[in-house]
């Protein structure tokens, strides 16, 4: 699933394609990829200024002159091609520009979705702080952590609690961190939260260093594929020797979300003796 690193490598590499153009044609192959009015997600972007890429959390937003702005959630299989893909792929619509590029969404699962923006302010302000802003500091994430008693796993998949993390960066940042994923959000105090914040910013500079991870149908829109999963310590690795100590990955459940761990650099708090 596209998160943070892979959407901003994906905005990274379309904005110089598309910056002063603007779309003459939204292309629905299946209506149902529309959020919001489908008539206007078709009129609504044509003819209008593209003035940047955006991205907040794992929403990518081609901003449009006037404030507006067609955004895209890629959710579990998403993506934006430059070329029509294969057989057996699944384009679900067409963005058409100005200078004849062609956006393919490609989306096996199909649960994502376009939305035009009246406001594209609206939609960002329903977002938690992104975790490499400034903005994002120990203490903001302490007192976002604080207010939760859900497992820790779960509030950094909370998308108003820090946008942009899912499931395979936060895996890798509490192993990182040293924190057991089931522990409740509001227990941990300001040292492992100074861990946890360091580890997230660092998982997350790595894997845009490294395009994003393909462990799934994830690939830049020139159809290259991610190797930040190459880099990875504990994310999909069930089974597998921890690269810290040895001891084997193990796999659970935390609020439906499979999460891997290392049962001895990660031991359930209040059972963290320090050795
Ligand atoms: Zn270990």
């Amino acid at each position: 699933m596209p998160e943070l690193p892979e959407v901003e490598t994906i905005r990274r590499a379309l904005e110089p394609l598309v910056l002063d153009e603007s779309f003459i044609a939204i292309r629905l192959v299946d209506p149902a990829i529309s959020r919001g009015d489908r008539e206007r997600l078709q009129t609504g972007p044509i003819g209008r200024r593209i003035t940047g890429v955006l991205r907040r959390g794992k929403h990518l937003v081609f901003a449009l002159e006037g404030g507006k702005g067609l955004a895209v959630h890629l959710r579990m299989t998403g993506s934006l091609l430059l070329r029509e893909p294969d057989a057996g792929s699944r384009v679900r619509a067409v963005l058409v520009l100005s200078n004849g590029v062609h956006l393919y969404f490609n989306d096996v699962r199909r649960l994502g979705t376009l939305e035009f923006l009246d406001d594209v302010e609206a939609l960002f302000g329903r977002l938690g702080p992104e975790p490499l802003s400034d903005e994002f500091t120990v203490d903001l994430l302490h007192a976002q952590l604080s207010r939760h008693r859900i497992p820790v796993k779960a509030a950094l998949l909370d998308q108003q609690i820090v946008a942009g993390v899912g499931n395979m960066y936060a895996d890798e940042a509490l192993f990182l961190a040293r924190i057991h994923p089931m522990t409740p959000a509001r227990n941990l105090d300001i040292s492992p939260v100074t861990s946890l914040w360091k580890a997230l910013r660092q998982v997350l500079t790595d894997a845009i260093a490294s395009k994003g991870a393909s462990v799934s149908t994830y690939a830049l829109p020139n159809g290259e594929h991610g190797t930040a999963h190459f880099g990875f310590n504990v994310a999909h690795k069930k089974g597998e020797p921890c690269p810290s100590c040895g001891t084997t990955l193990q796999r659970m459940m935390v609020r439906k979300r499979g999460s891997y761990y290392c049962p001895a650099c990660q031991p359930p708090s209040g059972d963290n003796t320090g050795g």
